[in-house]
């Protein structure tokens, strides 16, 4: 390879999901994982790195998760939506199925999480709204079970 490409190329990982120079690895593996690793250009290999720290999850994003999901369950409700929908699934797996549908629903605006400007003791300041009622219902059907009490076609 000539000086010139060495220079302007790095080498990724796959396996590690980052990028070394040459002179990091002068026999093309791996520094970490001894993986064999292929050259790519060097904004490749920044655009590469941004992109697998942008996929690793973020602790803020999963707290959000969280806190839409403690809102929503919030004084035993979670329990009593499973009761009403009997889900053919546990109650955590349900928890999880709702929150993720949930936050779907915040995305389209058929629902909306309220939560107040700074930390409060009183916990029914920390509020989901119901936008749309039918979609909400329609949402919550597609959780239920055979057995479910909600009605039909409702
Ligand atoms: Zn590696």
């Amino acid at each position: 390879m000539p000086a010139n490409a060495q220079n302007s190329s790095y080498l990724w990982c796959d396996t590690c999901r980052r990028s070394f120079s040459y002179s990091d690895a002068p026999d093309g593996n791996c520094p970490l994982c001894g993986g064999e690793m292929r050259p790519t250009s060097k904004v490749n290999a920044i655009l590469r790195g941004l992109m697998a720290n942008e996929l690793s999850p973020s602790p803020i994003v999963s707290k959000h998760r969280q806190m839409v999901k403690l809102i929503w369950t919030r004084n035993g409700m979670g329990e009593q939506y499973y009761r009403v929908l009997a889900p053919d699934m546990s109650y955590s797996k349900f928890e999880g199925a709702m929150t993720r549908l949930l936050c779907q629903g915040a995305e389209e605006g058929w629902v909306q999480f309220v939560i107040p400007d700074a930390p409060k003791d009183d916990e029914s300041l920390y509020q989901m709204k119901v936008l749309d009622e039918n979609r909400f219902l329609a949402a919550l059907q597609s959780l239920a079970g055979p057995d479910a009490s909600i009605e039909e076609g409702a």
